[in-house]
């Protein structure tokens, strides 16, 4: 069977270059009727051996082919830009629905209509116009000292602007995508004043001035430098799996929490994604492919390495995320994070959180 496909799409293809030859004008016609070639180029920004894995077992079963090329979100998007209509993007993986909705803004992708992944993706975790779908969750959180702080006094976004919280506030800079999409979120349930407050009162919270990754704010808890640091879940998870000793005991020393925004508000949550490219071709072998990361095995695949949270619910947790605390999402849908990205900037500059 799949032989046979390959030799159809081979002739066609063949039949297409010949007519692209002849006539170019007529191009786009023959390549729209052509059999499509089983070839999916992901251009993705992670970097994990379990993706691999992950990768290895869909071209076994499908018989396609993935031309994988990773590199930073932003130099994806940059080389998309710079590509334009040749591109040879088909898939885009990237982690933060703001980033995202960045590919989406830059007219670099295209809708995929779905059944089968608007049925494994809850709604909040997709594009309402279908440009992309999460993958995996991802939580925004506190990380903190426990012999300073009970987590009771952290359970809210709002105590972090409390003045007993003065001088002990560790966290990156404000252009940074997680940081962008949490004040997105705040900025679409409490307004931009009431969010440019909170901005305001973190930065005279602050234990120095932002800089460095997730993982730094960690390592300046554990070294003295603060007590609260605003993280991803998954890089004191990663700590804690660490074979560095060193490491370890950072994440010994610290604890982690997921904070409402205010008392019954529910969390704020993100996702790692897939946007199937404006220059994709197969629109069936990237349905597919999504579908796959969506299967039982590819969300256990997609986490194990990351310590995502897997988007079904049916996966077990990849070691050591067991360590997360439970939550309650927030019920904002996550196009917020992308549509107020340019005001979250904006008033994170208004508060000088640099
Ligand atoms: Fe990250």
């Amino acid at each position: 069977m799949i032989k046979t496909l390959k030799t159809l799409t081979g002739l066609s293809l063949l039949i297409g270059a010949v007519a692209a030859c002849s006539n170019p004008a007529e191009t786009t016609t023959d390549e729209a009727t052509a059999e499509p070639q089983k070839v999916l180029t992901i251009y993705s920004s992670r970097h994990y051996d379990s993706d691999k894995a992950l990768y290895a077992m869909f071209e076994a079963e499908t018989g396609a082919r993935l031309d994988v090329r990773e590199a930073g979100a932003s130099q994806l998007l940059e080389t998309m830009k710079a590509e334009g209509d040749q591109s040879p993007a088909d898939i885009i993986i990237a982690a933060d629905a703001g980033s995202l909705w960045r590919f989406k803004d830059a007219g670099l992708t295209q809708a995929l209509e779905s059944a089968a992944l608007a049925t494994a993706v809850p709604a909040t975790y997709r594009a309402s116009d279908n440009q992309w779908y999460g993958i995996a969750r991802r939580i925004r959180g506190i990380a903190y000292d426990p012999s300073r702080w009970d987590a009771s006094e952290l359970s809210t976004w709002d105590t972090l602007t409390q003045e007993d919280k003065a001088g002990e506030i560790c966290v990156r800079s404000s252009s940074n995508i997680y940081n962008l999409s949490l004040m997105g979120e705040i900025i679409h349930r409490y307004g931009e004043e009431s969010a440019q407050d909170w901005a305001t009162a973190i930065v005279s919270n602050m234990a120095r001035n932002p800089q460095g990754g997730d993982t730094d704010q960690i390592r300046a808890i554990a070294a003295g430098e603060c007590s609260i640091a605003i993280v991803n879940h998954y890089y004191w998870i990663r700590l804690g799996a660490s074979d560095s000793e060193a490491d370890q005991q950072v994440a010994a020393s610290t604890s982690f929490l997921i904070p409402e925004f205010v008392e019954g508000s529910g969390s704020h949550v993100n996702i790692t994604g897939l946007a199937v490219a404006k220059t994709a071709d197969n629109l069936q072998l990237a349905e597919e492919f999504a579908a796959f990361l969506l299967t039982e095995n590819g969300q256990s695949y997609i986490t194990r390495d990351t310590k995502e949270l897997p988007l079904l619910a049916s996966t077990p947790l990849p070691d050591g995320v067991d360590r997360v605390p439970t939550f309650t999402p927030s019920d904002t849908h996550l196009d917020v994070y992308g549509e107020n990205q340019a005001d979250a900037q904006r008033l994170f500059d208004l508060a000088g959180w640099n």
